[in-house]
């Protein structure tokens, strides 16, 4: 999983994707994915800011470089998609380790994908630090919908096992509390 890959947004779709349908209606996925109705909502901002320049710039006879334009607010519509919330996971006095929301749910979901009658919807994590204990709590909360049929709870605690076993081995830290909610049923 490429964390710095600064085209794509941890579900994988890119940047230049979403800012390409952003006057279309969300696809199935955007309406499930809350990184990309993240991103389309910071985005809808510079939108509107660029449609603006742009009325303004067909009144003005001097506006002369289009593409360089273009390409600075390609580079803030990217800045801005993948700010995200980050999470100090180690801090010692040589510096700070710290990850991105984006990119420990995209563990989350990683994980998910990898049982089979789950798909994950929102995830999300809060964050509790004792500067004195130096520790770090992590609450990740996910929403699934499961496949019609199964054993839910079993299903669901083979996931919890998963997250569980899956945040130590990436990035080092607990699972803490994992809270799974099943809201929806999907038919196989
Ligand atoms: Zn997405």
């Amino acid at each position: 999983m490429a964390l710095e890959d600064t085209r794509r947004l941890g579900c994988g779709r890119s940047i230049d994707q979403i800012w390409a349908g952003m006057d279309q209606p969300p696809t199935s996925h955007e309406e499930d994915c809350e990184l990309c109705q993240a991103a389309k909502a910071r985005m809808q901002k510079i939108k509107e800011a660029t449609v603006a320049l742009r009325e303004s710039d067909l009144h003005n006879p001097e506006m002369t470089l289009p593409a360089e334009r273009t390409n600075s607010i390609m580079a803030l519509a990217r800045a801005e998609a993948r700010r995200s919330k980050r999470l100090v996971l180690r801090g010692t006095e040589y510096g700070t380790v710290e990850i991105s929301e984006q990119a420990l749910s995209s563990l989350i979901r990683l994980a998910a994908a990898a049982i089979p009658g789950i798909h994950s919807r929102r995830c999300r994590i809060e964050v509790q630090s004792d500067a004195e204990m130096g520790s770090t709590h992590l609450t990740i909360n996910l929403r699934v919908a499961t496949a019609s049929g199964i054993d839910i709870p079993a299903t669901v605690e083979g996931l919890r096992q998963k997250i569980n076993k899956a945040i130590p081995a990436g990035v080092g830290i607990d699972a803490g509390t994992v809270n799974i909610t099943v809201e929806d049923l999907y038919d196989v």
